[in-house]
């Protein structure tokens, strides 16, 4: 039977052992595998599912996680990294040479920028910065060099929505890589693998990578990250960077994220549901210049994002820009005085977050379609949205005094 992704991620081939058929699949450690004789040992190959070699290069209970993201996210190959910045790495790391340069966008996850002005800067290969809501500043920046673009959708922090079918069509006919980081995306806003449902010619991103730490574990007590690819040759590259590095995942982890799994589509739809209710409430506020959400009519990139994304599509995120006339010790205090938003990393977990951003450090330039101010971002749990409401509007109350 043809299901949907939703069914899919819970009616999933999966063989329990003899007489055990449970809801979720059983759980398997090691580092070592042992082997029936010498000739198994020889024979026996590791780079694909034919068959177990040793801990690290997977296990029964990775190849199900494996399966399964790939089912969320339209994929057909998938491999595990211990965080989300770790599979961030794992592709520059997998897919980069000296003397080659990679592009990212100006609002990049700041950790993957530091990784380019670090490690690949210190062994020769070269990054610069485009500028996501710009399709010719793209264009001009790519070069006989480029070899990777790492794509985001939406933005880190400032949550503009690129037109993500335009930037890969472009990448593509110049023979380049593409690498979305697909955290906020989940695989449920958007198929990364087929940007144009139903179009003549499928058009997608090369390699998807999330992190799992985020909606797909769901709980903010797990650490983890996919490479999520389409084909077989890029995934073996991948696959070897992974090897040499001796990335792993832990196999209590992986259980918690396949725990969660099932509940993704509805913890999406809830926090996509209190954070759009949120963010309009925000955007009445005086105190606040700009609301950033991408569901939101004025929202940077909001057209891309209508054209793309399902409507109920949006994740927890929104940012707003306090008004410049607050200097930044108010801001401060404003953060201070929430109380259900708790002043934290990280996002998609049950409890409301909230990180003040110093944006005109981070960033070159202060973005073209930002208002003024000092910005904050809100990461919107599963709380009562009426509650978070009257959280931000207490403490506003304070910012005025
Ligand atoms: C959190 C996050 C990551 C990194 O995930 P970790 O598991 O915390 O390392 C990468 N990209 C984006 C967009 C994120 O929000």
């Amino acid at each position: 039977m043809d299901t949907k992704a939703p069914t899919a991620l819970i009616h999933h081939p999966y063989r329990p052992p003899e007489g055990f058929d449970a809801t979720q699949p059983g759980i398997f450690k090691a580092s070592s595998v042992f082997f029936p004789n010498v000739e198994a040992m020889r024979s026996r190959e590791w780079k694909d599912k034919s068959a177990y070699t040793y801990g690290l290069h997977g296990t029964p209970s990775s190849y199900i996680l494996e399966e399964r993201l790939c089912t969320l996210e339209g994929g057909l190959q998938c491999v595990l990294a211990p965080s989300g910045l770790a599979a961030l790495a794992l592709v520059s790391l997998s897919m980069l040479c000296a003397g080659d340069e990679v592009l990212l966008p100006e609002n990049v996850y700041e950790p993957n920028k530091s990784l380019a002005e670090g490690e690949l800067k210190n062994w020769g290969i070269t990054h610069r910065f485009y500028d996501p809501m710009n399709l010719a500043d793209l264009e001009a920046k790519l070069s006989d060099k480029t070899r990777l673009v790492w794509l985001e959708a939406a933005g880190s922090v400032t949550l503009e929505f690129p037109d993500l079918p335009a930037m890969v069509r472009l990448c593509r006919a110049r023979g380049v890589c593409t690498a979305l980081d697909n955290t906020w995306g989940a695989g449920i806003a958007f198929q990364p693998f087929d940007l144009l449902p139903g179009a003549a010619a499928p058009l997608g991103v090369d390699i998807s990578t999330q992190a799992l730490t985020k909606y797909p574990s769901g709980g903010g007590d797990v650490l983890m990250g996919s490479v999520v690819t389409r084909d077989p040759a890029l995934h073996m590259r991948i696959k070897l960077t992974h090897m040499r590095l001796g990335l792993n995942v832990g196999a209590n982890d992986v259980e918690l994220v396949l725990r969660a799994l099932p509940s993704i589509y509805l913890r999406y739809k809830a926090h996509d549901a209190g954070t759009r209710a949120l963010a309009a409430w925000c955007q009445g506020q005086p105190a606040f210049a700009q609301v950033l959400h991408p569901a939101l009519p004025g929202s940077p990139g909001h057209a891309h994002w209508r054209s793309l994304c399902s409507t109920e599509a949006a994740a927890c995120l929104f940012s707003v820009v306090v008004d410049a006339r607050f200097s930044q010790a108010q801001v401060d205090a404003f953060v201070d005085a929430l109380r259900l938003f708790r002043l934290a990393y990280s996002w998609a977990g049950p409890v409301s977050l909230v990180v003040p951003y110093n944006l005109a450090r981070s960033r070159g330039r202060w973005p073209a379609q930002l208002a003024q101010g000092t910005v904050v971002r809100f990461a919107v749990g599963l709380e009562d949205p009426q509650d978070l409401r009257a959280d931000i509007a207490q403490a506003l109350a304070q910012l005025r005094a």
